[in-house]
């Protein structure tokens, strides 16, 4: 397709989705789905300007309904400029300082800045809702226009007088237009839904669309039942105000002191500031029981704002910068099926690259094979992929294309060939050639190596799979025989090397019980599990001897590991690579022996934010020492969050539960 006719094509498809989207408050796209068309139609036009039309959605706003009077709005209502990532805020920040910077005094050549000094910008959260004005004269509430396609309104002045948050009247007698966002709480939204369904009403997509469909109806009676709130984010000052109010952030103290609602706002110095509060804002948002979907940045000097003036469609003093998606669309191109360090075999979606939560995703998990038949996913299907908890992201939903293709499972290892097996429990399916499967040696010999375990410096990936080749390795016991002849004989590894590898090795050979235990790999067995075994059992042939009975009354060990340590010290075979270890020279030292002061036993530690005086590592480890726990979620079940600088939505959740927050000064009297 031509470039043209490609233009006209996403006009077309960018028109049917706005109206849905503005006039019938229904969108059937996903807003980054839709801002995709958008982009790909600035670019087009960017590069063929002789095709640009007045028309194009690309130079007007939003859409406008015919069932309210439509009234011209006095001073126009424009959109806003998107940043998707980084780069983008600091090309937008490089384009204002061209434009409006002073040229620096400071005889300090900064690169970004192309030596212009600084210039303040004024952050807040954007709303995501229905934009509106209001106007007042001598302090009365007179009209409120939707912002319609920014020329001209919909007269919704009866609805939004239910709103309680919008002031009838003001504190002071005086003429003046704001903007703001109507919204609806996250949490009304729900309980909106879940009316509507059980009336057998149509349900809203998100609760921005909730806010318009109910802002916008002919009715006053349906928006004065719904439950929606306001913000303000613009003042249009008169003159003489104008010469005494001179940024945005005063003009939004003024309106604060009018009585209107104001959100929060923060004045950043340089770039570098506004980066950091929006990767604040990212986390700290979910909080909210309002939706946001990024923020926005604008230069908060009026002066310069007017200097700046505008494009046909937004402001070149401002620019919104887009929080990425938690959630985004792709193609499954293949499946991977991986075999771990326990023969489970996980399949691994491989899709079309895309931008998820900041950072480029190609890999998605798809936990086990019943999860594939349970969400009916086949090769080629579209599939969504979100962000889990764990920080990997994972299929969670899958739509037909025309391309979709069965996807078969595979019934053999893909790495040894043995028969699969097929375990009820949350196992899964498994390779239960446990000694000679290469991915479950080379997995268990990995993790037996890595940081948490007995932290062996120098082991990488293809050092081992070398190694078990050569058949040199194949239990951990063996990595302590190596000798520097056999290391030698490895193409990889070059006399340095070899010696910074044998000296990694002997130096391992201290280890602390709590990583040694594992260091074994026991299945469902983790760091902070080997570290609470390592707490109650003094030795690792006290915990050989630990029975189901005693070790399921530990706190913080399931049944399903007590079973399984039990499981794995039954074995013979696991006994005699212990006893091995040991003969081979590994000594295993308890941090808790002599520990007499586990004062801080059955307590739970979470530490949020940055501390000043020692690191979160130090702050745990101390912690642990004296019998705490420190898991990294805030649940019912945390004794105190500790909260440092910058902290993170846990400081939040922890006010929500009535948890005891901790300063770092209150932790450092607790832990000296
Ligand atoms: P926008 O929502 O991206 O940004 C402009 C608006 O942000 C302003 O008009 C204002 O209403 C609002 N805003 C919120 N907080 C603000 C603050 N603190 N300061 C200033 N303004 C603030 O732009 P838009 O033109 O309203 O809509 C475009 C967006 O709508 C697109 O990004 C797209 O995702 C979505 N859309 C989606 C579909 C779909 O089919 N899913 C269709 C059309 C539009």
């Amino acid at each position: 397709m031509d470039a043209q006719a490609r233009i006209e094509n996403l006009r077309k498809l960018i028109e049917i989705n706005s109206y849905k989207y503005y006039v019938e408050d229904s969108p059937e796209l996903e807003d980054y789905e839709y801002d995709k068309l958008f982009r790909e139609l600035k670019e087009l036009e960017e590069k063929f300007p002789q095709y640009i039309t007045s028309d194009s959605p690309t130079q007007r706003v939003g859409g406008i309904s015919e069932k309210f009077n439509q009234i011209p709005h006095k001073v126009r209502l424009y959109s806003l400029d998107n940043s998707n990532n980084n780069d983008e805020l600091r090309a937008w920040y490089r384009r204002v300082l061209k434009d409006v910077g002073e040229v620096t005094t400071s005889g300090q050549m900064s690169l970004l800045n192309n030596n212009y000094d600084d210039i303040e910008l004024a952050c807040e959260l954007k709303i995501d809702g229905l934009a509106v004005s209001l106007t007042y004269e001598k302090g009365r509430f007179i009209q409120g226009l939707t912002r319609g396609d920014g020329v001209t309104g919909e007269d919704i002045t009866n609805n939004l007088k239910t709103i309680k948050s919008i002031p009838l009247k003001l504190f002071e007698d005086v003429d003046i237009e704001v903007r703001g966002e109507i919204y609806m709480p996250v949490s009304s939204f729900k309980r909106l839904n879940e009316k509507q369904v059980a009336a057998n009403q149509k349900t809203f997509a998100n609760p921005r669309n909730a806010a318009a469909g109910s802002i916008r109806q002919l009715d006053p009676k349906i928006p004065a039942s719904r439950d929606l709130s306001i913000f303000i984010y613009t003042a249009i000052l008169n003159s003489s105000d104008e010469k005494r109010i001179l940024s945005h952030t005063d003009a939004m103290d003024y309106c604060k002191k009018l009585g209107f609602r104001i959100n929060s706002y923060k004045k950043c110095k340089n770039m570098d500031e506004v980066i950091k509060y929006c990767k604040y804002q990212e986390e700290a948002r979910k909080q909210l029981d309002w939706a946001t979907d990024g923020v926005v940045i604008k230069v908060n000097s009026f002066a310069k704002q007017r200097e700046l003036g505008f494009t046909s469609r937004a402001p070149k003093w401002a620019t919104a910068f887009k929080f990425p998606p938690e959630e985004v669309w792709s193609t499954l191109k293949e499946v991977e099926f991986s075999v771990g360090r326990t023969g489970v075999v996980t399949p691994v979606a491989i899709i079309e690259p895309v931008n998820l939560s900041g950072s480029v995703v190609s890999r998605a998990s798809m936990y086990n094979f019943d999860e594939i038949h349970r969400l009916n996913i086949e090769l080629y299907d579209e599939v969504l992929i979100k962000k889990a908890a764990e920080i990997i992201p994972k299929v969670v939903k899958a739509r037909k294309t025309n391309n979709s293709k069965l996807l078969v499972l595979p019934e053999n290892c893909p790495v040894c060939g043995s028969r699969l097996v097929f375990s009820e429990d949350e196992v899964g399916t498994y390779c239960p050639n446990k000694d000679g499967c290469f991915a479950q040696i080379k997995g268990r010999l990995e993790y037996f190596v890595s940081k948490a375990a007995m932290d062996i410096d120098g082991f990488g990936g293809n050092v081992i799979e070398k190694l078990i080749e050569k058949d040199y390795v194949r239990l951990p016991s063996d990595i302590y025989k190596l000798t520097p002849d056999m290391l030698m004989t490895l193409d990889l590894v070059k006399e340095k090397t070899t010696s910074n590898l044998l000296s990694a090795i002997e130096k391992s050979k201290d280890a602390l019980l709590s990583k040694f235990i594992n260091a074994l790999g026991i299945r469902f067995v983790g760091k902070e599990s080997s570290d609470i075994l390592a707490q109650h059992y003094r030795t690792i042939e006290e915990l050989e001897k630990a029975t189901y009975e005693e070790l399921s009354t530990i706190g913080g060990i399931g049944e399903k590991m007590a079973k399984s340590v039990v499981e794995y010290f039954s074995d013979t075979n696991n006994i005699n690579m212990i006893n091995e270890l040991i003969a081979l020279g590994v000594r295993i030292k308890n941090k808790y022996n002599g520990v007499t002061n586990l004062k801080l036993k059955g307590q739970s530690f979470v530490i949020t934010g940055t501390l000043e005086t020692l690191s979160r590592e130090e702050a745990q480890s101390k912690l642990k020492e004296l019998g705490a726990k420190t898991p990294n979620s805030v649940s019912k079940n945390t004794t105190y969050v500790v909260v440092g600088e910058n902290p993170g939505s846990k400081a939040a959740k922890a006010h929500e539960l009535g948890i005891t927050i901790l300063s770092e000064k209150e932790l450092l009297e607790i832990i000296s």
